[in-house]
């Protein structure tokens, strides 16, 4: 049978023309897909399109675009065998971690994907990678399965799991990055699925659920040499956080000041802490070092080598189902949606 596959515009470089008259980038009428995209058209896939009004740059993405990306495929769920997100860079990998938490149970393709270049110019990367994002949305198993069942970035001939994934380049067209979790697949002459890596549900029948209340009430502090008292205290004991990821040195340490120490520890009494190394890759281990092991033992829980995207969507999803810290705090712990490697 014919996969049918939605992609959902929500804007970005890669839903960019530029206009023949005055040379400037403009948003690209996503009605006319199969026209501007014509490789889509060999495919045996049923193609439809949902376009964000308005399109934004991916700089402006806010959770309510989550909820709402959410929304949008628990409603048409039974309808599609899989779904393409095209999104802005920028905060793509934010938005694809964040997905991941908020879908649970899905046992249907949800990939995103942009580009580096507007579709409309000669050299643009954005063809490749929504052609190959529809063909790998549209993969079935000898059983009808999907191939991929999981929210996943594909950006240049690769597709990363999206809550391990990372904007990784500026200007490099393999923009993104998934240090510490191989690629879920690769596209060359043909794409090859990594089976042993892609999760797959218990249950394929299971039912989607959202879990789209979010507790936003999260902050970031990343410790630098020379970082002040005051700057800690604002950002640790902020009335308006309830979490706050801490990106640390290394293996997770950070500065052992007696003062540093103190604020941590009091922050530690009311809000959660989330110990996220500043490394690309590796992970967080608090029993190496003093400095890492006195903040476990004010109760700083260890990220692991969860990305920092990653953990703040964790924590969004985390704090929004449960109204006790501590549950979050065990919560973290666990590895939910291959998001840590445990
Ligand atoms: N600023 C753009 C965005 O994230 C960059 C891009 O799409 O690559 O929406």
């Amino acid at each position: 049978m014919t996969s049918s596959i939605l992609i959902i515009y929500t804007g970005g470089t890669i839903g960019m023309k530029q206009d023949p008259v005055d040379l400037a980038l403009r948003p690209f009428d996503f009605s006319q897909i199969l026209e501007e995209v014509p490789e889509l058209k060999k495919f045996a896939v049923r193609i439809d399109s949902y376009t964000f009004d308005p399109l934004i740059d991916s700089s402006d993405v806010e959770p309510s675009l989550w909820t709402k990306l959410a929304g949008l495929i628990r409603d048409r769920y039974d309808r599609y065998d899989g779904f393409v997100i095209l999104h802005g860079t920028d905060t793509m990998a934010y938005s694809a971690s964040a997905l991941s938490f908020m879908l649970d149970g899905l046992a249907k393709p949800v990939i995103f994907t942009g580009s580096q270049l507007p579709i409309g110019m000669p050299r643009t990367d954005g063809k490749e990678n929504l052609v190959s994002a529809v063909e790998i949305a549209a993969a079935k198993d000898a059983d009808g399965h999907a191939m991929v069942p999981e929210v996943s970035i594909f950006f240049d001939s690769l597709l990363f799991r999206g809550n391990r994934s990372t904007k990784y380049s500026a200007e490099d067209f393999n923009a993104f990055a998934s240090p510490d979790c191989p690629p879920l697949a690769e596209a060359g002459i043909n794409i090859r699925y990594n089976r042993r890596v892609i999760r797959y549900p218990s249950d394929w029948s299971q039912p989607l659920t959202i879990h789209g209340d979010l507790d936003t009430r999260v902050s970031i502090l990343k410790v630098h040499p020379g970082i002040t008292p005051q700057v800690v205290r604002n950002i640790l004991l902020g009335e308006e956080t309830r979490a706050v990821i801490i990106e640390t040195y290394g293996s997770g340490n950070a500065l052992s000041k007696p003062w540093f120490l103190d604020i941590v520890e009091e922050a530690g009494r009311t809000k959660v802490l989330l110990n996220v190394t500043q490394c690309k890759s590796g992970t967080v281990n608090m029993d190496i070092y003093a400095t890492g092991q006195t903040l476990k033992r004010a109760g700083v829980v260890s990220g692991y080598d969860i990305t920092t995207e990653a953990a703040l969507a964790k924590l969004f999803v985390l704090m929004g189902l449960h109204a006790d810290n501590a549950t979050v705090k065990a919560r973290l712990e666990e590895d939910l949606f291959g998001e840590i490697s445990k």
